[in-house]
């Protein structure tokens, strides 16, 4: 399967978990620096994992993915970080998090 990690897609994706984690971070951690050293740790991880996603940017939202490539502290982790995010993001970003859904919504009828 041909891999593009540069494409628009994938550059989006790093830009929602971006915000995501810092739209977090900030209300629950309240730390100088934000990211904290966890968030910014948790933030590296997900690039990372994004990076070497097997579905590059044919991949379905990560809650709707069949792979669970996230161990399972990460998942913990980036799953309290989308469940709290996720939502206000619509209002910070309405665009990009309308897209992000849309593509969940996409990737449900690819699998199922
Ligand atoms: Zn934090």
């Amino acid at each position: 399967m041909e891999k593009n990690n540069d494409s628009r897609r994938m550059m989006r994706e790093r830009k929602t978990i971006k915000l995501m984690i810092e739209l977090y971070c900030t209300d629950h951690h309240k730390k100088d620096s934000r990211p904290c050293e966890d968030c910014g740790a948790l933030l590296d991880y997900a690039y990372l994992r994004l990076l070497k996603c097997t579905f590059a940017d044919k991949k379905p939202a990560c809650s709707k993915c069949r792979v669970h490539c996230y161990s399972p502290d990460m998942r913990d982790k980036i799953r309290n970080v989308m469940k709290y995010s996720g939502p206000r993001l619509i209002k910070h970003n309405p665009i990009l998090s309308l897209r992000h859904l849309f593509n969940g919504l996409k990737s449900k009828k690819i699998i199922y």
